[in-house]
């Protein structure tokens, strides 16, 4: 199994393989980990649940990432937007912006610019 392994990483480019041992010494993170998420991207559409933004795998069913939040499957990306269009619609919306911008000493922004 060991020599499967040295072969396998032997026939990655040697530039790659830099590449990766940077990256890892960068992010702090592992090579196996970096491995994983590029195998992770390159298989997204096969891996239900699998979180594109920040690459954790959620349950297969799972409408929003455990991790970072985020929408997993266009239904639900539909009712993100669909909530932040009515929210952006309401009045009070409207007023806490204003009042925040007001706050850090922000002009206030047109509302037909939006
Ligand atoms: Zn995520």
């Amino acid at each position: 199994m060991a020599d499967d392994k040295a072969h396998f990483s032997s026939r990655i480019s040697a530039v790659l393989v830099q590449k990766i041992k940077e990256r890892a010494k960068q992010d702090n993170t592992s090579i196996t980990a970096i491995v994983e998420d590029a195998f992770k991207q390159y298989f997204k559409d096969d891996l239900p649940g699998l979180c594109p933004y920040c690459h954790t795998q959620n349950n297969p069913e799972a409408q929003f990432c455990q991790k970072c939040g985020r929408a997993l499957t266009e239904e639900a990306q539909m009712s993100v937007t669909q909530a932040e269009q009515f929210i952006k619609k309401s009045a009070v919306y409207q007023e806490v912006l204003d009042t925040i911008r007001e706050e850090l000493g922000l002009e206030k922004k047109d509302k037909q610019s939006e």
